[in-house]
């Protein structure tokens, strides 16, 4: 075998599967196999002025190469077994919280010292949320910023490429199970079929990969279960109307149980001083949100997404499919992302170009304004109105005309694959980590699943 460990996709589940492998156990050889692009060749064309929207590139440099869907995020590192994943479910509570504090130590040295850690112990607005029906839920972020988070990852790189092959611009077409180890195979620049083998296999494809991921899991059996997504908007609004949370937690997770269908609707991906951004997942344009840690890129706006989850029963099973058509409606009827004054959603006519600009909050994506009940199920809608007025209780302005609502925005789940307590699959030596999982969905699980799968092959190799 020309390799001891193979690890598929160099976002942060494979990196720091990668970095921990080459700490622990020096002596093993390893490739890292990535469909996109290097870092410093990750542009996407979206300039805002001769391109104004997605243009289907072949690998989406918001989603693709090394970094992985993190690389351009807001780096917010969230230490918390509440949210983001699950995987104190197989790695226990204790163990996964030290991993995500162990990931944070590395961030830190390696570019991410001086960035701040914000927690909710102790915050006051924990009683002023349950007042209102609403719940703050707990946790330590970490805020790298947009370009920190790429500076700790240019760093990563750098000491990595010493030690481990890195293939990029190398989707892995297919992976197989032999006597003893496990075969990938890819094309290479002249598209020639070849293959490496390895002895270990770690499979961390995100969320870009999930339908790759579904393939192998048939080819090998591997049994799979998925029935979630989350469907909802972001909320873009003057940050000052949420300063009191943002400037002492930055990222708030609140969730709001519905009067009228007792749905959860939650806040996601909290953006103080932030901009909006389209996001294309395998065609599909839905719509992100980043901030930055230079104060000369901060906006006067705040953004962040309330999002409903749709939990299906037998006999449906493609939840992802359903959150697909629901943003390919808004594809359909806006060319992209809708943008829809909260004002003219509650007054059931479509926001207009003239009725945004005469509007007090000026959007930071350029998006197509519309009418957003034409796109989201009433169920949703509904939901989401609902919490819009909750929150407006504990930060007073939420529920203004102008407030700005895009849609809409879909949160994917992998389907989950079967796992042992080992994050192993029923092939010995096959891990499956990260959000190609199902087992986590933020870059701090991701990254805590990656140093646990190499500790696990680390020490089996020591025996
Ligand atoms: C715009 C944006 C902002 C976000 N902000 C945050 C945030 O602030 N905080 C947070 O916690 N989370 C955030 N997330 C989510 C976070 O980025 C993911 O949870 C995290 O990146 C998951 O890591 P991963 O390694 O599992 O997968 P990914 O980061 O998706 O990496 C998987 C990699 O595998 C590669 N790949 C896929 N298929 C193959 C194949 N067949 N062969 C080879 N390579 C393949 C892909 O190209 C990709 O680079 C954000 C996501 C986006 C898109």
């Amino acid at each position: 075998m020309n390799y001891d460990v193979i690890i598929i996709g160099a976002g942060p589940g494979g990196i720091y599967s990668a970095y921990e492998l080459i700490h622990k156990a020096p002596d093993l050889k390893i490739a890292v196999f990535e469909a996109g692009h290097r870092l410093e060749q990750r542009h996407c064309p979206i300039d805002g002025d001769k391109i104004k929207s997605c243009v289907n590139c072949k690998s989406c440099s918001i989603m693709n190469g090394f970094g992985g869907a993190g690389a351009f995020s807001d780096g917010k590192y969230n230490i918390t077994n509440d949210f983001g994943g699950t995987l104190y479910e197989y790695i226990g509570r204790k163990k996964a919280t030290s991993l995500m504090e162990y990931v944070d130590a590395i961030n830190m040295s390696h570019g991410g010292e001086g960035t701040k850690l914000y927690s909710t112990a102790g915050s006051a607005f924990k009683k002023i949320c349950m007042q209102n029906h609403l719940k703050l839920l707990d946790a330590s972020v970490r805020h790298l910023g947009t370009d920190v988070n790429y500076i700790v990852l240019k760093n990563l790189y750098q000491e990595l490429e010493s030690y481990a092959d890195f293939y990029f611009d190398t989707p892995v077409e297919k992976l197989e199970a032999l006597d003893g180890g496990y075969r990938v195979s890819y094309r290479d620049r002249e598209h020639n079929l070849c293959t490496q083998e390895s002895r270990f296999c770690i499979v961390s494809v995100g969320r870009s990969g999930s339908k790759w991921m579904q393939q192998v899991c048939n080819s090998l059996n591997i049994p799979t279960k998925s029935n979630r997504v989350d469907i909802g908007v972001r909320v873009e609004l003057p940050a000052v109307i949420f300063s009191d949370l943002t400037d002492q937690l930055y990222e708030s997770k609140i969730v709001y149980r519905t009067k009228k269908f007792e749905d959860n609707v939650r806040t996601f991906c909290m953006n103080p001083n932030g901009i909006v951004v389209s996001e294309n997942t395998n065609g599909i344009v839905t719509v992100n949100g980043h901030s930055f840690e230079d104060p000369a890129r901060k906006t006067e706006n705040t953004n962040f997404a309330l999002l409903v989850s749709k939990h299906f029963s037998e006999p449906f099973k493609d939840s992802n499919g359903y959150g697909e058509a629901i943003a390919s409606l808004s594809n359909m009827l806006g060319g992209g992302v809708i943008l829809q004054r909260f004002g003219d959603l509650e007054r059931g006519r479509r926001s207009t170009k003239a009725r945004i600009e005469e509007g007090l909050v000026r959007p930071t994506l350029n998006a197509t304004p519309g009418d957003l009940s034409l796109v989201l199920p009433k169920r949703i809608l509904d939901g989401i109105i609902e919490m819009i007025y909750a929150l407006d209780k504990i930060a007073p302005g939420t529920a203004n005309d102008d407030t700005l609502l895009y849609g809409v925005e879909v949160k994917f789940y992998n389907m989950e694959v079967v796992l042992n307590e080992h994050l192993e699959t029923e092939y010995p030596g096959l891990y499956v980590i990260g959000d190609g999982s199902g087992v986590t969905h933020s870059l701090s699980h991701a990254s805590a699943s990656g140093v646990f799968v190499a500790d696990e092959i680390a020490d089996s190799v020591k025996i």
